[in-house]
């Protein structure tokens, strides 16, 4: 099993105002805000919940927010606490707008620091088809990494405007050797993402976030794998992930690997003329698409 959409970090080296975005959505949904996630409870989360490896998506916000650590230090500190866990990859956050620094920097972490990929957070500011953009996917192809791109749902303070799933589809056009992820498959745009994925052999999506709605609106998560199935998105280019520890107050990711690894489609969507899942799909979903992507593993 691999879970590849997690978040590690401590509350000396996130912005002010993210703490109290934190403290914002943990108020909303009635439980304690989390101001930490230490690498030992990742690990002792995954321990419990038979997650095997597992990919942390660092965001780098420090254009818009008063940041506590320079890009180069948040990424060494992410590179060094995965370094001796053979469990544990990272990728680099990095604003692109961060132009001929956040180039170098970019290829720094991936060639000099093991980051596995680039962590890209639109919402904090920028549309990301953006043509000044480029020089950072033709790297991305040069150096044979993916780019992770959250769309969908964010949180207080950041703009959601730019997190349209569509915003990837002229990038994807334009760099065909270029592996692209969707993270959170756009919640709640997941049709777009579902689109932009089906037209695009070179995008796949995450599912990170969605245990919200196994939680409490099951037929939601349902309704989007039979979908995504129709669109040939789903088995081999859907990706099993959690955004630990973000939603573990809503579901635990042991329960949430639970509930994925079972997923059948109901009755319902059979009767209209959905397809019915396989082992063999979720199978892809919950660990061989990921091993492939991020792990580098041929089958
Ligand atoms: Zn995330």
């Amino acid at each position: 099993m691999i879970d590849a959409h997690v978040h590690t970090w401590t509350r000396n080296m996130i912005a002010e105002s993210d703490l109290e975005a934190r403290r914002i959505a943990a108020e909303r949904a009635g439980v304690e805000p989390r101001l930490d996630s230490p690498i030992g409870a990742l690990e002792a989360a995954m321990d419990d919940s038979g997650v095997e490896r597992a990919v942390i998506l660092p965001i780098d916000s420090g254009l818009n927010q008063d940041m506590p650590l320079s890009l180069i230090e948040k990424t060494d500190w992410h590179a060094d606490e995965v370094s001796e866990k053979s469990k544990l990859i990272t990728f680099v956050g990095l604003d692109p707008r961060r132009g001929e620094e956040g180039l170098r920097e970019l290829e720094r972490a991936i060639t000099k620091k093991g980051c596995s990929g680039w962590k890209i957070y639109p919402p904090n500011g920028f549309y990301p088809d953006s043509d000044e953009f480029y020089p950072f996917y033709q790297l991305c192809v040069d150096l044979e990494v993916p780019v992770v791109v959250h769309t969908g749902f964010t949180s207080r303070f950041k703009h959601v405007k730019y997190a349209k799933p569509v915003y990837m589809d002229k990038v994807a056009a334009d760099f065909p050797a270029l592996k692209i992820v969707l993270a959170h498959v756009g919640t709640p745009w997941h049709e777009e993402a579902i689109m932009v994925a089906s037209k695009n052999p070179n995008v796949s999506v995450d599912v990170s976030g969605w245990q919200h709605f196994a939680a409490s609106a099951t037929s939601r998560v349902y309704e989007m794998i039979a979908e995504a199935k129709l669109w040939k998105v789903f088995p081999n280019r859907m990706i099993f992930g959690s955004d630990y520890p973000l939603f573990e107050h809503a579901m635990p990711l042991k329960r949430w690997v639970h509930f994925f690894s079972n997923l059948r489609l109901p009755e319902r969507l059979i009767a209209e003329g959905y397809r019915q899942v396989t082992d063999e799909e979720i199978e892809a979903v919950m660990w061989k698409n990921a091993a492939r992507l991020y792990f580098g593993e041929r089958e």
